[in-house]
């Protein structure tokens, strides 16, 4: 028996499966209207031959039975289109009606199973394809994008120049739109290095408490600027956690700025950690609008934003909180909302913790 697969590359059958075919699997290839497994290929539909002599039409090698009696080549056709064709010889006799009525309902299926395993590789070729372009681009994006900010900020240095208010107004409309575009770049480019899992890692033992002090004291300005009094509450015994410093505190800072974000002016947000030695929990609360039951599964996708009121007025690129999945189930743990409409919302994440051997903590 041979199985012969439509080619990608040219417009032929190429052998790709054989039993009773002697040595190894030859280098075999016919196009459509070629021979008489050409012929099944062109018109779709099986063929039978019985006793012998049709072994050169066949155009196959030597089949370990010599010449054989009988064969039944059968299509496998997907979609109108010819996928493959089956061949099976050497039945002493010849093939009944029956023999081709059981093969041809086994090739329909092959041909199913083997059109989507075609189409599911074409997929992530197609994928892969994508997220290098993406990645690309955001990448040669950022470099003119570079000089503008730079040129941006010496133009509104008032060491050099002095600006007319009206002239002041647009650098700095111009500056914060150049760094929201590069936010919105960095994004775009991580999450296509995520998806495509090669997002560079650096993971060593870290305290996670500093992290989380640090992330949060960067975003200092803009707790005063909505005059958000920040809580926060991290044990005194939490063990260090194998991290990445900086891809943590970009979950942290994502984090914190939508609770920020999504809260009314002078709402506390708390941030806090809890741990069971092995796991480290780790959640921030908002008192903002919090979150529709609905609308809970779309938080973490990409490019979603859920249609409300704040949102709008928000901004952002709805990318936040699909990059902060990636990071968090990259380094072991999870991450989730918990939201009752107008009673805030909570997004908590977990992290694994190291385990230190006795010796090490007695150290
Ligand atoms: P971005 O904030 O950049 O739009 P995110 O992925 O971080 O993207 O968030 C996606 C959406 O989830 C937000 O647009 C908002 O609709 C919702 N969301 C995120 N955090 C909160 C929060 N703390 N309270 C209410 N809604 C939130």
């Amino acid at each position: 028996a041979a199985l012969f697969v439509r080619s990608e590359e040219e417009p032929a059958f190429r052998l790709r499966a054989s039993v009773g075919i002697e040595g190894p699997l030859p280098e075999l290839s016919f196009s459509e209207g070629d021979g008489l497994c050409g012929d099944v290929a062109g018109h779709q539909s099986p063929v039978r031959r019985s006793g012998k002599g049709y072994h050169a039409a066949l155009r196959m090698p030597q089949l370990t039975g010599g010449d054989p009696e009988g064969v039944l080549v059968v299509p496998l056709v997907a979609d109108h289109r010819v996928l493959g064709i089956m061949v099976v010889a050497g039945k002493s006799g010849s093939f009944t009606q029956d023999d081709e009525d059981i093969l041809a309902l086994f090739a329909s299926s092959a041909a199913v199973a083997l059109s989507n395993s075609l189409l599911f590789e074409k997929t992530l070729e197609l994928e892969r394809l994508k997220s290098d372009f993406v990645a690309d681009v955001s990448h040669e994006l950022r470099t003119p994008l570079a000089v503008v900010i730079g040129n941006l900020e010496l133009l509104s240095d008032d060491r050099f120049w002095k600006l007319e208010p009206q002239q002041a107004q647009f650098v700095s409309a111009a500056s914060t739109n150049s760094h929201r575009l590069l936010h919105l770049i960095n994004d775009i480019l991580d999450f296509s290095k995520l998806e495509n899992a090669n997002l560079p890692m650096t993971r060593s033992p870290n305290e996670l408490g500093e992290v989380i002090r640090q992330a949060a004291e960067n975003l200092r300005r803009l707790f005063e600027e909505r005059e958000i009094n920040l809580r926060i509450s991290i044990p005194d015994d939490l063990p260090l956690a194998e991290i990445d410093e900086q891809r943590i505190a970009q979950v942290l800072t994502n984090l914190i700025s939508n609770a920020i974000k999504f809260s009314p002016a002078g709402a506390p947000v708390e941030l806090s950690v809890t741990h069971d030695g092995e796991t480290a929990t780790v959640r921030v609360k908002d008192q903002g609008e919090g979150i529709r039951r609905e609308d809970m599964a779309k938080l973490f996708r990409k490019f979603s934003q859920l249609d409300s009121k704040s949102t709008r007025k928000a901004g952002g690129t709805g990318l936040g909180l699909a990059i902060s999945k990636g990071l968090v189930e990259a380094h072991g743990g999870s991450i989730w909302a918990e939201s009752e409409p107008g009673q805030g919302s909570s997004f908590v994440f977990t992290l694994p913790l190291l385990q230190l051997t006795d010796d090490a903590r007695a150290a």
